[in-house]
């Protein structure tokens, strides 16, 4: 199978770079940051501390967390619950990050995501994709930009889906999951040795986009 890594912190433009280079591709995208959410909202639905680790490591017994392709689209199961959109709110994502800390939690959607790159040719990201996941993926790259380019991004973002946030609150958020996934003791984020940097702060979409697509094709022959 071909598999491609892509790895960054919090608003780097992975995941609308990643969607428009898979689909260039015809492979799948995986977006795995979309399980951790999913488990953090599930705790934050049962009222668990989500730094809690033995609540946390408990609240996985009963519950399901799965990926499905419709249309080539990614959608994500909280048991048979289609719960896509609600990952996106913004409590979802500290308490994703929150839960990412804990290696019960990494080991439960470790098996998963090797699954899905044996069994499709596919472009995944998350921050350990190319460091633990896949090691053996043929393209690893670390997408990263400054915090404030990122900030805007994300701040861009919510505010065109009609979320009523300020820009402070944005940064300050991502400012402070990029400490804590950069500095956990389990998978932390950080480039693969052999990954390639890709600094997008000065970069227009399309430039990374041709700039990862010529990379893959590279690879591909
Ligand atoms: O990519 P996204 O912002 O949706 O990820 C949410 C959180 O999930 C991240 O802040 C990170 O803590 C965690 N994550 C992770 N490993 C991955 C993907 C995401 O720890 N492969």
């Amino acid at each position: 199978m071909f598999n491609i890594a892509i790895d960054g912190p919090a608003g780097a433009g992975k995941s609308s770079i990643a969607k428009a280079v898979s689909k260039e591709l015809g492979i799948i995208y995986v977006d795995t940051g979309a399980l951790y959410r999913a488990v953090g909202l599930n705790a934050l639905r049962k009222n668990i501390d989500t730094k809690d680790v033995t609540l946390v490591t408990e609240s996985l017994k009963d519950v399901s967390v799965d990926l499905r392709f419709v249309d080539g689209e990614q959608r994500v199961f909280l048991g048979e619950e289609d719960v896509s959109v609600d990952i996106r709110l913004p409590e979802a994502s500290m308490a994703a990050s929150n839960v990412s800390a804990i290696p019960s939690v990494r080991q439960f959607l470790f098996d998963l995501q090797r699954k899905i790159a044996n069994e499709n040719n596919c472009l995944m990201d998350g921050r350990d994709i190319g460091t633990v996941v896949l090691p053996n993926a043929q393209l690893k790259v670390f997408l990263t930009a400054s915090p404030e380019a990122r900030a805007k991004r994300r701040y861009d973002e919510l505010i065109a889906k009609g979320q009523d946030v300020e820009y402070k609150d944005v940064l300050d958020d991502l400012n402070k999951r990029d400490y804590q996934d950069t500095h956990r003791e389990i998978a932390p984020l950080k480039p693969a040795d052999d990954s390639v940097i890709v600094d997008t702060t000065e970069m227009s979409f399309n430039e990374v986009k041709e700039k990862l697509i010529s990379l893959a094709k590279e690879r591909m022959n």
